[in-house]
């Protein structure tokens, strides 16, 4: 049966926890994150539809997805996207926090002056708050660096996020785009504080495996999860652009950094044929890049994007199947071989 939302009123559908979503625990942590999360890096700024968006929302929760991943300058313009999520925690989720796992970041450029982006206590403590007030909420569940600093000693940026498990103001904090070397130092100082790191959040996808190695094997034997951003390299990992750039994908619009440029010939070809190993395992490419993510359970959750509360219906579905043949991973192997991407 399918549930429908009142678009007025929202009422969680009842049964969102009997459906196929999976809860993985990240790291030796207490915390279940589901398997797939939803990102608001795009589709949620003021450029976009705010009925769209809250639709998403609506439909990601409903089909168990309690994680939402947001960050301050999430947009455009910056700062909409945690505007946007703040009116609808209002409307329609507040009966729901408990519920929920909602992240937010800084790192990156966020305003004026020399403490607008980076990783001083200064930036962090001042965006923290304003993000906060933004998503009309109390604390966040999870708090990242959002990029490591090259020029702010370590210390003091993770000290940051430890004081904002003190202050109440976060639960647990994360890191993002860490490398390996840069990881194991941030573990090291956060243990020592007394505030480990619950979770790293890395780029990760079959276009895009720079954390195999290195990074999982820190990430591992410091019993710390991952979250993968960008599972499906923004769309590329879709059947959407086998043929040309539909007109409302993200690679046909100007204010993303996917460019049409990207998609070569050779990259169409990998598309082309992982399509057809995803066709044969009876899944959709989107589906089969996310199971792909998540195979052997190394990677806590995938954290999608989406524009459409269609591609997070056909995504959750990847959950059906997740496992692999030896055959089918060495098929994919020689896909992502076969030609410079
Ligand atoms: P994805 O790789 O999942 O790409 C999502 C995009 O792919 C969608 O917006 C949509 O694009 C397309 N898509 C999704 N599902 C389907 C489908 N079933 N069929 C066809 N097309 C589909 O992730 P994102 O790049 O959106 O990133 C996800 C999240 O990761 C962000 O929202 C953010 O939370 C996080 N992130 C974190 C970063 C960091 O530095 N920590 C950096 C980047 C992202 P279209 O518009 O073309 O329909």
């Amino acid at each position: 049966m399918t549930y429908l939302t009142n678009p007025e009123l929202y009422t969680a559908n009842p049964d969102r926890y009997k459906g196929n979503m999976q809860y993985r625990r990240s790291g030796k942590s207490g915390l279940l994150l589901p398997a797939i999360s939803l990102g608001l890096w795009h589709n949620f700024g003021g450029i976009d539809s705010y009925e769209n968006g809250r639709a998403m929302l609506r439909r990601a929760f409903d089909l168990g997805i309690t994680h939402f991943d947001l960050a301050n300058n999430y947009g455009p313009p910056p700062g909409s996207a945690e505007s946007m999520f703040g009116q609808i925690m209002r409307t329609d989720f507040a009966p729901y926090r408990d519920e929920m796992i909602i992240s937010s970041k800084a790192g990156y450029y966020m305003w004026e002056g020399p403490y607008g982006e980076w990783g001083s206590k200064k930036y962090l403590t001042a965006s923290l708050d304003q993000s906060l007030k933004r998503m009309n909420l109390d604390y966040v569940d999870i708090f990242y660096s959002h990029r490591p600093d090259p020029n702010t000693p370590m210390e003091e940026t993770i000290g940051a996020l430890d004081s904002f498990v003190r202050q109440g103001k976060a639960l647990y904090i994360g890191i993002s785009s860490y490398s390996a070397e840069q990881t194991a130092e941030a573990v090291k100082i956060a243990k020592d504080l007394g505030t480990p790191i619950l979770i790293h959040q890395p780029s990760y996808s079959m276009f895009e495996r720079w954390i195999e190695g290195g990074l999982q094997n820190v990430l591992d034997e410091n019993g710390i999860g991952s979250i993968a951003f960008c599972p499906l390299a923004q769309g590329l990992l879709t059947n959407k652009y086998i043929q040309d750039v539909p007109e409302d994908s993200r690679a046909a619009k100007n204010t993303g950094f996917l460019q049409k440029d990207r998609i070569t010939d050779e990259v169409r070809a990998q598309i082309r044929a992982l399509n057809d190993v995803a066709s044969e395992r009876g899944q959709s490419l989107a589906q089969m890049a996310l199971a792909w993510v998540l195979r052997g359970e190394r990677v806590t959750s995938a954290l999608i994007g989406a524009s459409k509360v269609i591609q997070i219906e056909e995504n959750v579905k990847a959950l059906d199947n997740l496992d692999f043949s030896e055959e089918e991973l060495a098929k994919i192997e020689a896909i992502l071989a076969s030609e410079a991407k």
